[in-house]
């Protein structure tokens, strides 16, 4: 391409609407523009890289055996009823209604149609497994879009979807698709982490996120030091104390004290000057409309997708005041696990624990050295804390640390949640009709290209990795009025077409200064500069955009050099 033609918007000014560099490298390197809240449009910048990106997911699903469809975005309501969705997703889903006053949602994800589509079309255990995708436009009306394309409401997805007829065939394919998801964002030059994920009740380790890491990420990480565990905070498990907490104290009598309107763990700390490390606070959650009280130390949280899969129940949510009165007999912020009123569950962390503070179940009252083998009306303790840096890590014992990232993929083992709401089945080799076994598997497109950024940027602009580059040399004719110079350039651009190299000649009739700051801002991993000192010598600088490394190299061979640095990486 030609830069003169270029629709290509490039600003110096840093828009202050973006927070983190990836939202403000696009809009200033003309990538995306805003449309509305959340809603952008992909400039020919953007959209190459899109491309790319999206290029080498597709290479890498038919590898593994996936096959493409493109399913509609506009989705019929009674398929969302079938599943219980309709109902469930919330606000998220975009609901729109057509003519006829027929309910439809804008998709946010495919499982419903894909579901559909396979349970008319698949009789038998001969025709599977299968693994269908797709790459296409997904709308989630987010409650708080933000940093660009990084969180949008309309954003390009692949998503997966796998459908077998036994567990081992499930496995094999989930198996596939993380090979696959390996390969894909290796390909795509990012530093990355798959990293275990809440697979709520289908259990075991079938759920994993694909992590790049990058400070600006909105979710943490938490990996193992020394070995290679990683966990999302929802899901990293804490270890079991081996002798529990006990620290070999004589146990004191209990002591109830007046704690007139002392509530929060800090009050109750600084009021009665204790360390929150030896306060337990008592939660008083709803488990499927039955209250649970959940016992933390005064330092830890509880982790509530951890509580949910022990508990085993479909709805957890905080008690409301009411309940709290009820089975604590006072207002809020005084419950305790003495003569609560509930089934009581403590974290690993409290078994044996000694002579700690905790709610009096009255009003204005705490009680000191409460002791748990002694006191409490439970032996019930489980892994229900949220893990910390410096934990020690459930698998080796090593140390644990938290670092953030930004999940760009996730594949998940489904089982067999869709396929019995909505019926699909197959006849099996016995003749026994079943259900299907499904997996999901999504990448967020557009995601992928902001963490790239994320990752691979410094103060002058985006450094590209040469897979997703949208270009791979931008050559820069330091004065086009100079008519040896700009001949020089014309020939080498004509050649590299030629040779099948995607390049930028910046034809522009602007200063060298100008065109350099606008290369290093869109990144153009390669950049070529035609200047009369190297022509008198017939030589070229060529300009590594990463490492900074300058060649001269002779315009004969120039082709060639910028060949092998294309397909080194
Ligand atoms: P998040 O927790 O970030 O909201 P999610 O768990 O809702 O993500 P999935 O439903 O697993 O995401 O979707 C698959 C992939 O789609 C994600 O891994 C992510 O890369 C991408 N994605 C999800 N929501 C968005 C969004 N609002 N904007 C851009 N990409 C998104
Ligand atoms: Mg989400």
């Amino acid at each position: 391409m030609r830069y003169s033609e270029m629709f290509l918007p490039t600003t110096k000014e840093t828009p202050s609407d973006a927070e983190i560099a990836s939202h403000q490298l696009m809009l200033r390197a003309g990538m995306i523009r805003k449309l509305a809240g959340g809603i952008y449009s992909y400039l020919p910048l953007g959209y190459r890289v899109i491309r790319k990106v999206e290029n080498i997911v597709r290479e890498e699903m038919n590898r593994a055996g996936a096959q493409e469809v493109l399913l509609p975005a506009v989705q019929p309501a009674e398929l969302w009823m079938e599943s219980g969705r309709w109902n469930m997703y919330g606000k998220e889903l975009l609901r729109v209604r057509d003519r006829h006053n027929r309910d439809y949602c804008i998709g946010p994800t495919h499982e419903e149609v894909i579901t559909a589509l396979v349970r008319d079309e698949i009789q038998t255990y001969r025709q599977l497994p299968r693994n269908l995708y797709q790459i296409q436009t997904k709308f989630r009306d987010e409650i708080r879009p933000r940093f660009g394309i990084m969180r949008s409401r309309e954003f390009g997805m692949k998503d997966a979807y796998s459908f077998d007829a036994t567990e081992e065939g499930a496995e094999e394919s989930y198996r596939k698709m993380f090979d696959a998801y390996n390969r894909i964002f290796t390909r795509c030059g990012l530093h990355f982490r798959p990293v275990e994920a809440d697979s709520g009740n289908i259990g075991g380790s079938f759920s994993h996120e694909f992590m790049v890491t990058a400070d600006s990420g909105e979710d943490a990480m938490v990996h193992c030091t020394s070995c290679q565990y990683a966990a999302n905070l929802e899901k990293a498990e804490c270890p079991r104390p081996k002798e529990g907490a006990s620290q070999g104290a004589e146990c004191l009598p209990l002591e109830e004290v007046h704690t007139p309107d002392v509530r929060t763990i800090e009050e109750v700390c600084a009021y009665l000057d204790v360390a929150p490390r030896d306060v337990v606070k008592t939660m008083i959650f709803m488990c499927d409309a039955k209250p649970v009280a959940v016992l933390v130390r005064g330092d830890e949280e509880i982790n509530e997708a951890k509580l949910k899969n022990y508990l085993g129940c479909d709805s957890l949510e905080l008690s409301m005041d009411d309940t709290i009165l009820e089975v604590t007999g006072s207002p809020r912020g005084f419950a305790g696990p003495i003569g609560i009123k509930c089934r009581i569950i403590a974290d690993h962390s409290l078994n044996g624990m000694e002579n700690f503070v905790v709610g009096g179940n009255r009003e204005d009252y705490h009680i000191k050295n409460c002791n748990s083998t002694r006191d409490f009306g439970t032996s019930e303790y489980a892994d229900l804390r949220v893990i910390r840096e410096g934990d020690m890590c459930p698998r080796c014992g090593g140390e644990i640390s938290i670092v953030r990232g930004i999940e760009v993929g996730h594949v998940f083992k489904l089982g067999t949640k869709y396929s019995k709401a909505m019926n699909a089945t197959f006849l099996d080799r016995d003749g026994k009709e079943k259900h299907m076994i499904m997996g999901c598997y999504g990448i967020g497109i557009s995601r992928t290209v902001a963490a790239c950024i994320e990752q691979s940027h410094d103060g002058d602009g985006i450094i590209w990795p040469m897979s997703i580059a949208p270009f791979h040399v931008i050559i820069t004719p330091v004065n086009m009025k100079d008519e040896q110079i700009s001949r020089a350039a014309e020939e080498m651009y004509e050649r590299f077409v030629a040779d099948g190299i995607e390049v930028i000649l910046d034809d522009r009739d602007e200063r060298a200064g100008v065109k350099f700051k606008d290369a290093d801002l869109i990144g153009v991993p390669l950049r070529v500069t035609v200047g009369s000192r190297g022509l008198a010598d017939g030589t070229v600088e060529v300009k590594f955009r990463q490492s900074g490394k300058v060649d001269k190299i002779p315009i004969s061979t120039a082709s060639d050099f910028v060949t092998g640095a294309i397909t080194d990486v």
